[in-house]
């Protein structure tokens, strides 16, 4: 079968190889589409998160974004029949065939015939964005900041917008997203590459030195969905995110990092800052992002930027790691 495998960084081949055969209790989807993750790309880019693929002789197959057609059953498994439209979570999607295990083979969730395989291939990453949105848990008179208007920033305003009336403030390098991320209702956009986001957000003057020695910023929750990359410099997003954020506000930190960050701990402690980490989803969560897709109150979309066949894999790739240009990349093998 086809296959976009990983060698090593920037380094992912087309390639043919065998295609899985099934244990008793198992699935074969026929691949409708996968989307590049920001993992996977940490992966592409660098290596990490290496454990998650699908181990080949040689490399890996990446992806875990997908949906697809039921082909084949071993066994009986309850509730799964071939020809079924599903969506769930698996690892080695970059391909056109997944075999989902026994244990998994019961999270296969059925798709509306209105959702195409690209949209469903959002499902996963709108369940991230959602396990985010939920700790952040946006009341109407709240001011919610978004850094970082990738597909889990803009996921994260997707859900916000759809369960509150809270104020979205969305923030990022590109104007490209940032437009997308007003088309999605964000209320107010701040491209921090002109506007100096602690000022902007915080009404103080802060020089850089000082970053975090004042206590004020308006902010009740900030989502930071940037991180910080291996070769960046300066304050990171996660420092102005305590800068802006209120006494006894929430940062949700969603993003990946790729170099250690230096925090201001008695920043923390002075506002009672609550710190959340946010790591992928619980399976309810993944089940409400496929409801909210299947009843339009999220429409998914806009966010798919690219798509690509399994031969231009190195290209895809690429093109994913060119934030500028790309918000999700899908294969639709
Ligand atoms: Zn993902």
């Amino acid at each position: 079968m086809k296959a976009a495998v990983f060698h090593g960084p920037r380094d992912v081949r087309f390639e043919d190889i065998d295609k899985p055969q099934l244990e008793p209790g198992e699935v074969l989807v026929r691949i409708g589409a996968c989307g590049i993750c920001g993992s996977d790309l940490h992966t592409y880019r660098h290596g990490m998160f290496l454990q998650l693929g699908d181990p080949l002789e040689s490399g890996r197959v990446l992806g875990h974004e997908f949906s697809g057609e039921v082909v084949e059953i071993n066994g009986d498994v309850p509730g799964v029949s071939v020809g079924d439209r599903v969506t769930t979570v698996g690892m080695g999607g970059n391909a056109e065939f997944i075999r989902i295990s026994a244990d998994r083979a019961g999270a296969l969730v059925p798709l509306d015939d209105s959702i195409s395989y690209v949209e469903a291939a959002t499902t996963e990453p709108l369940a991230t964005s959602l396990h985010a949105a939920n700790l952040g848990d946006a009341q109407d008179e709240e001011t919610h900041v978004i850094i970082g208007a990738g597909i889990i920033g803009l996921g994260i305003l997707q859900c916000i917008k759809a369960r509150s009336n809270a104020k979205a403030i969305v923030v990022d390098l590109s104007d490209k997203r940032l437009a997308k991320a007003e088309e999605l209702g964000a209320d107010e956009i701040i491209n921090a590459r002109e506007t100096n986001l602690v000022e902007a957000l915080s009404g103080d003057v802060l020089d850089s030195e000082n970053l975090l020695s004042q206590t004020s910023g308006g902010i009740d929750v900030v989502y930071d969905c940037a991180g910080m990359g291996k070769n960046f410099q300066g304050p990171s997003v996660l420092e102005q995110a305590l800068a802006i954020v209120r006494q006894n506000g929430k940062v949700v930190v969603v993003a990946v990092f790729e170099q250690d960050v230096t925090v201001d701990f008695n920043v923390v402690i002075r506002k009672g800052v609550q710190i959340l980490g946010s790591w992928a989803w619980e399976m309810d969560e993944f089940l409400e992002s496929a409801r909210l897709i299947a009843s339009g109150e999220i429409d998914r979309k806009p966010l798919v930027s690219h798509t690509f066949a399994l031969e231009d894999a190195s290209k895809a790739y690429e093109t994913q790691l060119v934030a500028e240009e790309a918000i999700k990349v899908v294969f639709t093998p």
